[in-house]
């Protein structure tokens, strides 16, 4: 090589290593201690159990926990090692019902204003709810493909997402936010901006939700979301209407079956839920405004309840006077009774908190998780959005984005994990300062927060 020739190849080394590092920078910083860790000391909440185990060590490697043991495990080198001083170990928590495209906007923003922006304020919240120890959300509707690919690519820090897209609804149903100066609607005409941005999707025959249904599983939805009633924040859908036909919302159930995974209904009554459940639909959403019966339906079809305790706030959000405030005001007397109905009949009830428009809202996750002990132990509160959420995932079947054990503490399963300061059992409120109780938060066998 002549000394020009060989100027040329060192510079040309020096660029490729150049665009090299940049494109690590592109893939985010990952963490340094993205290997192996040892949990030194913690006394572990497996997800299920009552009481904490005994003190214990616990071997992550790659992103699988390797080794639960009361016996020292030796710190191989490159471990990195966290004393553990006798916190808590417990799974990442789990939210089976959230929104992350509709958390910081406002209900305008979010279909009316730009795409780029709204993905960037959902990408920032996502942080902020994997900061707060939640590792993974189920996302029943919103555009959050894209949010969902950037975390997984490493790109922003965020929970894993199980997708669902586009809520489908039909004209005037829960989820149809047009104006009545967008009537009429010409089959196969214009979509709606809703539409174009693939927040909802309004389906009006067997044939339209079958393309509607297969549209959300083309870009990844892990599930498939319905409204099959009417709701409180939509403004053309009273409460008590029942929307699909059972013809639609079975053509929506053999599609997604078709792909392995399943449907989950928006439903407050018992004739929208006893629809849902005859077409073949596995998850309600709510339930509120059910009865004795139909918990006995839900219970003895082993049909899933994903319910949450919305909180007071989010009903005197609805301006007093609107057609949303009398709504909110009839739907939450039923949160209680729904509950007590879900502990009655045993039904495999699902935690979530359905978050809307509100970042300050979105701050009490946590808060929420822990006022379930209206009805529950800390212990059952925090096994239902951690062991059981994880059980709801799972119904995703091969569609499941992340396939693995989630939701417990136990050898083999996917390393997401908070590290608590204090035993969440006895004080479950500890849940809702994660800023200051949460020491050590990992996801995927990364530690995205340490605070030790
Ligand atoms: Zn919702």
């Amino acid at each position: 090589m002549n000394p020009t020739s060989r100027r040329i190849f060192v510079v040309a080394l020096a660029l490729i290593a150049v665009c090299l590092a940049s494109a690590a920078r592109a893939q985010g910083n990952p963490p340094a201690n993205a290997g192996a860790t040892l949990f030194q000391n913690v006394r572990i909440f497996d997800g299920k159990a009552a009481l904490l185990s005994a003190p214990s060590n616990v071997l992550i490697r790659g992103n699988i926990i390797e080794r639960i043991s009361t016996a020292p495990i030796a710190a191989e080198p490159g471990v990195t090692v966290i004393a553990g001083n006798g916190r808590t170990l417990m799974p990442g928590l789990i939210d089976a019902h959230w929104h992350a495209m509709l958390i910081r906007p406002n209900p305008a923003q979010a279909i009316s204003g730009d795409v780029g922006y709204n993905n960037i304020a959902a990408g920032v919240e996502a942080t902020d709810t994997l900061m707060r120890g939640f590792t993974t959300v189920r996302d029943v509707g919103g555009p959050v493909f894209g949010v969902k690919a950037a975390i997984d690519a490493g790109l922003i820090a965020g929970p894993r997402i199980y997708p669902s897209g586009a809520v489908i609804t039909v004209t005037s149903g829960h989820g149809d936010f047009r104006q009545l100066s967008e009537l009429p609607r010409t089959i196969g005409g214009m979509l709606s901006r809703m539409e174009q941005i693939g927040a909802s999707m309004i389906a009006d025959s067997p044939d339209e939700v079958r393309v509607r249904v297969r549209e959300q599983l083309m870009q990844g939805a892990s599930q498939i979301k319905l409204t099959a009633g009417g709701g409180v924040s939509s403004p053309f859908s009273p409460t008590d209407v029942s929307t699909f036909t059972e013809a639609e919302l079975r053509a929506a159930v053999e599609a997604a079956e078709n792909w392995g995974t399943y449907v989950t209904v928006h439903a407050f009554t018992p004739a929208a839920i006893q629809r849902s459940i005859a077409a073949g639909v596995k998850c309600i959403e709510h339930g509120f405004l059910m009865d004795e019966a139909t918990a006995r339906l839900i219970a003895d079809s082993g049909v899933w309840l994903s319910t949450q305790p919305l909180p007071e706030a989010l009903r005197q959000g609805f301006p007093p006077g609107s057609v949303q405030r009398a709504k909110a005001d009839e739907v939450w007397p039923g949160i209680a009774r729904t509950y007590e109905l879900a502990r009655r009949y045993k039904l495999k009830t699902a935690w979530g908190t359905d978050v809307l428009f509100s970042q300050v809202l979105a701050q009490q996750q946590g808060a929420i998780l822990a006022s379930l002990v209206r009805w529950y132990s800390p212990a059952e509160a925090l096994a239902m959005a951690t062991e059981t959420n994880a059980e709801l995932l799972a119904l995703s079947g091969k569609r499941n984005p992340y396939p693995g054990k989630l939701g417990v503490v136990e050898q083999g399963a996917l390393a997401d994990l908070l590290l608590v300061d204090g035993n969440p059992l006895e004080n479950i409120d500890l849940i809702a300062d994660p800023a200051k109780n949460f020491k050590i938060i990992m996801k995927d066998g990364r530690v995205y927060k340490n605070a030790l």
